[in-house]
């Protein structure tokens, strides 16, 4: 069966292949930099690795592009309520980021790519926006006119044909009823970082980041562009209306977006607290596996809500996977090779492979897997299955965990509070001293302690050390 996603651009379930050889040319939204992500982002990271290892899998080449979101308004705002520069800032939680990447075993895209590393690219990209009539300035901010793009409205599938010409927002995140002109370039507000490019002294609005990176590295057409449902409108709407008012072609083939997790039937998300981050999971002893597990247990574009029971449940199907393992290298099995249970490997394989290229669908692929698991136990347990279906069942196995990833054991990651952790930590303590909230950062001293990190105040900042 052909490899087939769910195009949010023409609503439709389409056959995939790439446009150029063999070779998928990818973009992700990445993270915005501002905190510690929760298990909401990473399930959208997830989705995404998925995505990867299932084209892999089909024998792709992948050039996929992630990007960093490093300049943009919430960290501005955090980062100077902490006292940091936006690159002292966004360091610490790009580092935690890709550490909690690492723990849940998602596999780097091939380039990663800062916003503040591309500015005078973006700088380009808005002249020339302006060179074709697609802007207007106001304030000293550069505006995109949405009425000059026709096709304003096609991936969140809008009409926005209605709106007030000349309205303008400034704010990067907005929902579809307040559809307007966004902005492209922010004129420079006291305080504010801001680099100096021929569109005038300010720092690039968050859509234009993504297509200028996403076109740099990628070429004008993308195969695959992929982030949460949330970013459709306006993010995505506005990533086509820049890249194609500056290319005159289609900027992306196939836009795949991943459904939010949610607690209670409510999104999880930072501003309404809500969330839970891997680190907090993790702390409480659940292993990164499960949390793998449980994001990728329900299909991408399904909601998933996220429960404790629903992460014990986790737990406990890797461990009959992992059981199912070893009695498979250790069992002793009767000589030959029956059959009927080689048949029933080869419709298990192709079960599980056609759920995954059925706009991987990975509810199905671990039914797929789970059936067999009970069949060919009760096989072992009548004496059916015999020593030459084993290799046929490990190979299952092997095929199964370069999607799933989920068999081989974490070591444990209990050791308390990681570097990052420590430093942001030492930062925040930092910053209260200097507001004089003295109760705030004898309390970060205490957690500190609580967790066997000591705190030295010398001349020269603070020093640190585990007992
Ligand atoms: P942000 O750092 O806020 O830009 O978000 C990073 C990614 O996480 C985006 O693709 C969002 O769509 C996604 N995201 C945010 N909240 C959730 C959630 N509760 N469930 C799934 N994905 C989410
Ligand atoms: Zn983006």
């Amino acid at each position: 069966m052909a490899l087939r996603f769910y195009n949010t651009l023409t609503q439709q379930t389409e056959d995939f292949q790439p446009l150029h050889d063999n070779v998928v040319r990818m973009y992700t939204c990445g993270p915005t930099v501002y905190n510690y992500v929760h298990i909401g982002n990473l399930r959208a990271f997830t989705f995404q690795d998925i995505l990867r290892r299932v084209l892999r899998a089909r024998g792709y080449t992948l050039d996929h592009v992630m990007n960093i979101t490093d300049v943009e308004d919430k960290i501005i705002r955090d980062a100077a309520a902490a006292h940091k520069s936006i690159f002292e800032f966004t360091e610490v939680y790009t580092k935690a980021f890709l550490e909690d990447c690492a723990t849940l075993r998602l596999q780097r895209p091939e380039r990663l790519v800062k916003a503040t590393e591309h500015i005078h690219d973006m700088g380009l990209a808005v002249e020339k926006l302006t060179q074709k009539g697609f802007t207007y300035v106001s304030d000293g901010s550069v505006y995109f006119r949405i009425a000059s793009f026709p096709g304003y409205g096609k991936l969140s599938h809008n009409d926005f044909s209605g709106i007030r010409a000349g309205a303008r927002v400034d704010v990067d995140e907005y929902d579809k009823d307040d559809a307007r002109d966004f902005v492209l370039w922010k004129a420079q507000k006291e305080g504010e970082p801001a680099w100096d490019e021929p569109c005038g002294k300010g720092r690039p609005g968050w859509h234009i980041e993504c297509s200028v990176m996403a076109m740099k590295y990628l070429g004008e057409t993308l195969d695959i562009h992929t982030g949460g449902v949330d970013l459709t409108f306006p993010h995505h709407e506005n990533e086509i209306a820049q890249s194609e008012a500056l290319t005159g072609k289609p900027f992306v083939r196939f836009w795949l977006h991943s459904e939010h997790l949610s607690v209670d039937g409510q999104k999880m998300s930072k501003s309404l607290g809500n969330f839970y981050t891997l680190r907090d999971l993790v702390a409480k002893g659940f292993s990164p596996e499960s949390v793998r597990y449980l994001l990728v247990s329900v299909p991408y574009r399904k909601k998933l809500n996220f429960t404790f029971d629903g992460l014990k449940a986790a737990a406990t199907s890797i461990d009959r996977l992992r059981n199912y393992k070893l009695r498979l290298e250790t069992g002793k099995f009767g000589e030959g090779s029956n059959p009927a249970i080689a048949d029933r490997a080869a419709a298990a394989v192709t079960a599980f492979e056609d759920s995954l290229d059925d706009d991987l669908n990975t509810a199905e692929a671990l039914a797929a897997m789970f059936e067999y698991v009970r069949d060919t136990n009760a096989a072992m347990d009548s004496g059916e299955f015999l020593s030459g279906n084993r290799d046929a069942a490990l190979e299952f196995l092997t095929r199964f965990d370069c999607i799933f990833d989920v068999l081989t054991p974490s070591a444990r990651a209990n050791e308390g509070l990681s570097d990052t952790e420590i430093e942001s930590l030492i930062g925040e303590r930092a910053a209260a001293k200097k507001s004089r909230s003295f109760a705030r950062a004898d309390e970060i001293r205490a957690q500190l302690a609580a967790q066997g990190v000591i705190l030295e105040d010398t001349k020269e900042g603070v020093r640190w050390k585990r007992q």
